[in-house]
């Protein structure tokens, strides 16, 4: 038997791996070889125990996550493992119903909506449930239905549990949303969990197929499934029962999207012969930023209370700093990461700067453009959320699959084609009255059948486009993919329409990039490519936009950056109301969930990391001044350093094309000196009213000395006052914090 590759691994995790029979849970902190002891074990199991890779299956969190372990498989393997099932429990749901999803009604053509457009079918659901959607938005409404959607709630039964009038109303929009769907034969993300679990319960002799498939089962991140997911793992693993499931409970952060954290604890109940692994040796991080995160997540109660170790070198403090505010804190990232990669020890691409909400990045990408350092953003769906986009995706949705009346609804008057809404909305409801989907209205009235009641303008309009998209449809089954998309972006009229747009060259550009997306089905067979591509773009999640490729610092929110790891991490905003949210205040549950988060961020740095906080931050469209976050004061002082490395100030790459701050000619150190943070949270609002000001006058303060007012601007509940101090430069203060003294 062929082992010598499991010398990669330390006994412990050696001993995980082979563990092959019956249920197995693996238990371990962060950087402790988690998802190192699956890739290994899939090897073992194929290359060692001569298991046949398709008769494994395996889960990772994102699809980026299962690119890299096949990658790295290929490699144990030397060869491919196409056979073997690795993605996200969305794409191999997606798999599955595709398949054998008929079987309860779902046809195999069916389409991904998006958030996007499952908010457009809700806001109709909601006109159809007569329900103002004023009064309950379709984002709230949608939450509420992807809540119950995760704890296998139908609408029948949402309606029957319903406490209030809030649910009530949601009921009454659930079920009509879930006729729409089906209607446009689409499915949500939500439903492709939840309808592959309906599939198994009603249909046990699909579920036994499945169930003899896979002889091995893996879920990486198993602390933040959610029931569904469970439910999922238990059905298929009920054959076999060879199931390992790995996770860090310290590590959960998704309960927002109903991770449950329990089901880590239900494991060991459902599978009683459960054997129990442990890993406790990190190898990711230094032994400071280890002890850091042990002291920040040790303050929560609800522990396993999972050790960790390490034998690397003790490494460099973490540095903390504070910034006088959001730009100043961009500013020092960016000086910083400069300093790393001008030292060559670090690459762009191996520096993360990692954030709470989204919102903060925009300070961040402002500084690294106007700094000329490259940057990659990990934002959203960006890319397929912009409108051209969407609009040629919709094409092709509706080519593929012409009773997707929201797809045909966002292009049939995109490019305009001289339709009014009065005309659409007649023939949409011309449709609803014959019970029949758009698309066979427009046909219907194409063709003569039947004709709505409108102006014969109008149907010759309806008429053309009815005979664009039966044109595509023809050529769908005979032209490859990337012949398909020039023609319908040439013949729809589209790219002509871009061009003559303002912003029409950057929006042909990102035109462009997606026929590269599509480029990978050109080989298939026509017919046969459609299906895959329009997959491939509906399952791209938020961090599949990562390119390694690319050089540039990774922006990205903390829950993105769930197991990934870079040699150097800056974590910005460490304030009270950013990291903890302020959402969490009032909640200990949710303030756990926050300091888990903060764990996670910490601890995805090797070598170097820095915490970042701002005295003053404005965020979407509000200034506060914030504390410095709780989690800073359960870190040891001996760990780190209150000053940035910034004796040697970096010259910005590119000028300036405008002042950073209105007190910029400050000498390069911290705006307000920091008292040593690890002991405690530094700054303590001063209550007392504080003495009036006005310019001119002499005043003293206890670090920078004596100086002069330059200036006093009156802010919320306090005022800002520029003082020209006579060795410390100009500061700008907020007088309730500055303990100026007249002098
Ligand atoms: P997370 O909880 O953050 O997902 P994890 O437990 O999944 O972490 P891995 O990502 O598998 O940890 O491993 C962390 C790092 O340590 C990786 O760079 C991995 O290659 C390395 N590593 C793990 N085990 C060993 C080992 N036995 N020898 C050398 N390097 C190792
Ligand atoms: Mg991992």
């Amino acid at each position: 038997m062929n082992t010598d590759f499991l010398k990669d691994l330390n006994p412990a995790q050696r001993k995980a791996a082979e563990a092959i029979k019956g249920p197995v849970l693996i238990l371990a902190g962060p950087g402790s070889g988690k998802t190192r002891v699956i890739t290994y074990r899939i090897a073992y199991l194929v290359r060692t125990v001569g298991i046949n890779p398709h008769r494994i299956l395996a889960v990772t969190f994102t699809n980026k996550a299962a690119r890299e372990m096949r990658e790295r498989l290929e490699k144990l393997l030397f060869g491919s493992v196409k056979d073997m099932t690795l993605g996200t429990f969305h794409a191999i749901c997606a798999g599955i119903l595709r398949k054998d999803g008929e079987a309860i009604g779902i046809h195999p053509e069916f389409v991904i909506f998006d958030a996007d457009d499952q908010e457009k079918l809700l806001k109709q659901a909601s006109i159809d449930a007569k329900v103002d959607p004023k009064q309950f938005p379709a984002p709230k409404i949608a939450a509420a239905i992807s809540q119950a959607k995760s704890q296998m709630v139908t609408p029948e039964k949402f309606k029957e549990t319903g406490k209030n009038y809030f649910d009530e109303i949601v009921g009454r929009v659930y079920e009509r949303y879930e006729k729409m769907l089906s209607q446009n034969n689409a499915v949500d993300f939500d439903d492709l969990l939840l309808k592959t679990v309906f599939l198994f319960k009603r249909k046990p002799e699909i579920l036994k197929r499945y169930q003899d498939r896979y002889v091995h089962i893996m879920v990486d991140e198993f602390q933040d499934t959610n029931l569904v997911q469970y439910e999922l793992v238990k059905l298929l693993a009920g054959g076999h029962r060879n199931i390992a499931v790995v996770g860090d409970p310290d590590q959960s952060i998704y309960s927002w999207r109903a991770a449950d954290l329990r089901n880590v604890f239900n494991f060991e109940k459902d599978f009683p012969d459960a054997q129990i692994h442990y890993l406790e040796q990190n190898y990711r991080s230094t032994a400071k930023i280890l002890e850091t995160a042990s002291n920040i997540i040790a303050d929560n109660r609800t522990r396993k209370g999972i050790k960790l170790w390490t034998e690397n070198e003790p490494g460099e403090p973490v540095c903390l700093i504070e910034a006088y505010n959001e730009q100043e804190e961009a500013q020092m990232v960016v000086r910083e990461t400069e300093r790393l990669t001008g030292s060559k020890k670090f690459r762009l691409n191996d520096i993360a700067v990692m954030y709470r909400t989204n919102a903060q990045s925009r300070a961040l990408e402002e500084a690294f453009i106007r700094y000329g350092v490259p940057y990659k953003l990990v934002a959203g769906t960006r890319f397929y959320e912009r409108r051209e986009v969407k609009d040629l995706i919709a094409y092709f949705r509706l080519i593929h699959n012409p009773a997707d009346s929201v797809s045909l609804m966002r292009i049939i008057n995109m490019p305009p084609r001289g339709l009014g809404d009065k005309s659409i909305l007649e023939m949409q409801s011309w449709a609803k009255q014959h019970d029949i989907s758009l698309f066979e209205a427009l046909e219907q009235s194409s063709t003569g059948v039947d004709k709505p009641p409108l102006a014969a303008r109008a149907l010759a309009s309806f008429d053309i486009f009815y005979k664009l998209i039966r044109g595509f449809i023809a050529e769908s089954k005979t032209l490859p993919i990337l012949e398909l998309f020039d023609h319908v972006l040439e013949k729809s009229g589209y790219s002509t329409y871009l061009k003559a747009q303002p912003d029409g060259e950057e929006r042909l550009e990102n035109i462009a990039e997606l026929r590269t997306v599509a480029e990978p089905f050109n080989s298939l067979l026509p017919g046969d490519a459609l299906s895959p591509f329009l997959e491939s773009v509906s399952l791209v999640s938020d961090v599949d936009n990562l390119d390694e490729t690319e050089g540039g610092v990774t922006l990205i929110t903390l829950h993105q950056a769930k197991g990934l790891e870079f040699p150097a991490v800056f974590m910005v905003g460490l304030e009270e109301g950013v990291l903890p949210h302020f959402r969490s205040f009032d909640d200990p549950a949710q303030m756990e969930e926050e300091r888990r988060l903060c764990y996670v961020g910490v601890t995805r740095a090797k070598r170097r990391l820095y915490l970042l906080r701002a005295f003053r931050r404005s965020l979407m469209g509000g200034s506060t001044v914030n504390e410095p976050s709780r989690f800073l004061a359960s870190i040891p002082a001996h760990l780190t350093t209150a000053t940035a490395a910034r004796e040697e100030p970096v010259k910005p790459l590119i000028p300036l094309q405008k002042k950073l701050y209105d007190y910029a000619e400050r000498p390069a150190q911290p705006t307000i000196p920091s008292a040593p943070i690890g002991g405690g949270i530094a700054r303590t609002h001063v209550k007392a009213t504080p003495p009036a000001f006005k310019t001119g006058d002499q005043v003293k303060h206890a670090v920078f000395g004596d100086g002069v007012v330059i200036s006093t601007l009156p802010v919320k509940d306090d005022t800002e006052v520029v003082v020209a101090f006579k060795t410390a430069g100009l500061k700008k203060l907020l007088l309730s914090f500055a303990r100026l003294e007249k002098t």
